[in-house]
């Protein structure tokens, strides 16, 4: 895109932005597929005044973007994005906001991994985020996800997000004003989470720290995390796992190039090691007119998938 090629373009973001600028730089690089290829800008702001500087610099010249946080659910098509993905990494602020006898408030800005969170929880005796176990993205990724596993979703622990529309300041939104859904946070295009407040109860220790090991174990016995993935690929629908239907229909293993319907989880698509966006996107066309045709089912991707074709 010409707004941010030319050097007075990059001068400008350099002036905003003191994190990392990465120009034309591969999304294969920095998703958890291992697929997507190159976008105009990546770039990193270090906290909430370089990222508000410069979404409000992209929404006054009409420059396209998209926040980001770890590309563990992001496909960026092999033609590369036009405009600048975000990466919120460098927010990393944790802080506990208060608490009564029961419950704590902990704030984590965007960049924070679940990992993380999870870690503090144990450490802290904070029960609530347990299920955050091995999902390996961002607060804010997270949010915008609404991440869920056996039964919870990160809406039930969200006092308030923070959210930033390019325009005045950072507003604080309660949880239950939010249109939260499965596996989605219905905000306008162009909104960046910029935090998240959470509410965790007082546990003990032990049962925290056990819930954690058993679910990391679990998620080791079922998951192909030999191969690089983008975690489930297809919303599961009311009383149906997509991967159920998958493995009845007997489409594991099937492949095209090197993306392949993991033998280990119907639900998964592994990279087995060269594979390209547009491998994995007919590999998804295909499982959905299969699911379609002999179940009559339309699957719709929880993975999402972003940028133009190679030849666009
Ligand atoms: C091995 C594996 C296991 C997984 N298991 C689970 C699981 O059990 N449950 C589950 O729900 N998910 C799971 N996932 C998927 C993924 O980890 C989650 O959806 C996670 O919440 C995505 O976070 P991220 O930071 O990687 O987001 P990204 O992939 O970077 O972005 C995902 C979407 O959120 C938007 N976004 C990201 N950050 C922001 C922000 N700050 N503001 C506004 N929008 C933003 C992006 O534009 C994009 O649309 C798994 C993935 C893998 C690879």
């Amino acid at each position: 895109m010409e707004m941010l090629r030319d050097r007075e373009a990059r001068e400008t973001i350099k002036k905003i932005v003191s994190g990392r600028i990465l120009f034309d730089e591969l999304m294969s690089c920095h998703a958890s597929m291992g697929v997507g290829g190159k976008v105009d800008l990546l770039v990193f702001p270090e906290n909430v005044e370089e990222l508000t500087g410069l979404v409000s610099h992209f929404a006054k010249n009409s420059i396209p973007f998209l926040p980001v946080g770890n590309c563990t659910n992001l496909i960026v098509r092999d033609g590369g994005f036009r405009g600048a993905l975000i990466s919120l990494k460098g927010l990393q602020k944790v802080e506990v906001k208060g608490g009564g006898k029961e419950t704590v408030l902990i704030y984590a800005e965007a960049g924070v991994s679940l990992s993380q969170i999870v870690d503090l929880s144990i450490r802290e005796s904070l029960s609530g985020v347990e299920f955050c176990a091995g999902i390996p993205g961002s607060v804010g990724g997270g949010v915008k996800m609404n991440a869920g596993a056996y039964g919870r979703e990160l809406k039930d622990v969200i006092k308030s997000v923070s959210l930033f529309n390019g325009e005045g300041e950072v507003k604080e939104i309660p949880g239950e004003a939010l249109p939260f859904e499965y596996r989605n946070l219905g905000i306008p295009e162009g909104t960046t989470i910029t935090g998240t407040t959470l509410y965790l109860s007082r546990g003990r220790k032990e049962e925290i720290q056990k819930r954690v090991s058993e679910i990391l174990e679990v998620r080791k016995g079922k998951h192909p995390l030999d191969h690089r993935n983008a975690g489930s690929v297809f919303k599961n629908l009311p009383g149906y796992s997509a991967g159920q239907i998958i493995d009845e229909l007997g489409i594991k293993g099937t492949r095209v190039g090197d993306a392949q319907v993991s033998e280990k989880h119907g639900n998964f698509i592994v990279n087995l090691g060269n594979a390209k966006a547009s491998d994995v996107i007919s590999l998804i066309e295909i499982v959905r007119q299969r699911v379609m045709g002999e179940r009559g089912i339309a699957l719709d991707t929880e993975v999402k998938i972003v940028g133009e074709d190679e030849d666009a």
